[in-house]
């Protein structure tokens, strides 16, 4: 099969769009680090593109026609937007899904304290990390913290030029022989990976003070409580992310890729988005879901397993009339859906764990996955060929380079998406994406020519799917 670089097929007009969508985009990264940020930017990118809050046209009272944008947020972390087309909505939506959430540090509940004089927060990695890249890093604090009068704290440190980071230490070298003899699994365990977070004592008020015990932690506590108005109890209540600090940045002499944290799979989601914006009219209903929790297994309400999107479906299918219990499987059944997420690109330094026929070269276009899984396919949703044959066609007419794939070499490992859950309601769905070099680590890459072709791609499949 004959491979296609897109850099090669991109007129000096599109290089120029390649490089300002790249822009958008890290941009996007910058001020979307959590499920939670994410999902305020695309509320405030959507309702300027005239998308109207669901439970607000249900309240008014009004009916939804051909044209109307709508969107539904569950928890602030998820959010599922549609534009009605002109076909009746039981005879299927085309869907685009990706996730908004990353793997990372989370802040436990009872995280503070201090030792040899230094302050920390004891946390919880949240989805697939290799321990040991988190060490020796600026990172960054992100999150609610809710009080118990339900206001709601937003702490955002270590993204400003002048913000303080923080930072989870490693082991000297000097000192290192027994740890370097260690499995890298167990080099940094989970419980070492102990945030950083202050050194100096409360200035003591008497010769009391002077000998107090945990002198570094009070002194956390009393800038918290000027800064934020939280106290120690408060961390009960709160969902803290730790997050790599700093911007997301072109890298190459070429400017041709993009390093940054969380392009998984903040690279589908913000194509999915921009596709769906930039439609136009469209004939068979498109919808864009981005959901939460894929990283952990999909779990949860705001995770795709969750009935908030099968709810939001009925309550749309009310407000254009067609609404049914029967009438919501069928619109579901009948609907065709790209599940989008990263896929691995082929790394050269590692060349062995991949199957070089298939596999994702980065620069060569959207990446289409007919299975994930592990161990003989297991976990997967495996598309249908027919379905397979129906994507290929349209993207060709519509010229997308494309490009199919598997994650790695069979019986490495492997991994899932949210495809499988839609695939319940008996729709057609294949997974898609971007290809990712690093995958899961602090600052994965991708290349800038992928993403806008993906996005060209979301846009062909939104306008003609229809299988
Ligand atoms: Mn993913
Ligand atoms: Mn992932």
């Amino acid at each position: 099969m004959e491979r296609k670089n897109v850099w090669n097929t991109y007129s000096p007009k599109q290089l120029e769009e390649v490089d300002a969508f790249g822009k958008e985009y890290m941009y996007f990264l910058d001020h979307g680090k959590t499920e939670r940020e994410c999902t305020d930017l695309v509320v405030n990118m959507i309702e300027k593109e005239g998308y109207v809050e669901l439970c607000r046209i249900v309240k008014e009272g009004r009916k939804l026609v051909k044209g109307d944008k709508v969107y539904a947020v569950c928890m602030n972390k998820s959010v599922v937007m549609f534009q009605i087309g002109e076909k009746p909505m039981t005879e299927g939506m085309n869907i685009l899904g990706a996730h908004i959430d990353s793997p990372r540090l989370d802040v436990k509940q009872n995280p503070l304290y201090e030792d040899g004089g230094i302050a920390y927060l004891d946390t919880h990695y949240y989805g697939g990390v290799k321990k040991y890249q988190w060490v020796t890093l600026p990172l960054a604090l992100h999150g609610v913290v809710v009080k118990k009068d339900g206001t709601c704290v937003e702490i955002n440190v270590g993204e400003a030029e002048d913000d303080p980071v923080f930072f989870i230490s490693d082991l000297l070298i000097h000192l290192a022989s027994e740890q370097l003899e260690k499995k890298a699994a167990k080099v940094i365990e989970g419980e070492a990976l102990d945030l950083i977070i202050g050194n100096m004592p409360m200035s003591p008020e008497n010769e009391e003070e002077k000998e107090e015990k945990d002198a570094v932690k009070k002194s956390i506590l009393k800038i918290l409580k000027e800064t934020y108005d939280i106290e120690e109890e408060d961390f009960m209540s709160a969902e803290l992310e730790i997050v790599p600090a700093g911007r997301a940045r072109e890298a190459g002499f070429d400017r041709s890729m993009i390093l940054a944290y969380g392009h998984d799979d903040r690279v589908c989601a913000f194509s999915s988005l921009k596709a769906i914006l930039e439609v136009g009219e469209v004939e068979r209903t498109a919808c864009c879901i981005l959901v939460d929790k894929e990283e952990i297994g999909s779990v949860g309400a705001t995770g795709m397993q969750s009935r908030f999107f099968e709810n939001t479906v009925a309550e749309v299918l009310n407000l254009v009339g067609e609404y049914s219990e029967l009438n919501l499987r069928r619109c579901l059944a009948a609907s065709n859906m790209l599940s989008s997420d990263v896929s691995s690109a082929y790394d050269p330094t590692f060349a062995s764990s991949f199957d070089k026929k298939n596999v994702a070269f980065m620069g060569q276009g959207m990446v289409f996955n007919k299975f994930t899984g592990a161990r003989g396919k297991s976990g997967s949703n495996d598309a249908n060929a027919e379905y397979i044959a129906h994507i290929r066609n349209l993207l060709e007419e519509e010229k997308v380079v494309y490009q199919t794939a598997e994650l790695g070499k069979v019986d490495l490992g492997g991994g899932g998406t949210i495809a499988y859950i839609l695939a319940l309601y008996g729709m057609n769905v294949i997974d898609c994406g971007v290809a990712v070099i690093s995958m899961h680590s602090p600052w994965e890459g991708i290349s800038k020519a992928d993403l806008y072709e993906t996005k060209r791609g979301y846009v062909a499949f939104l306008k003609r799917a229809c299988l």
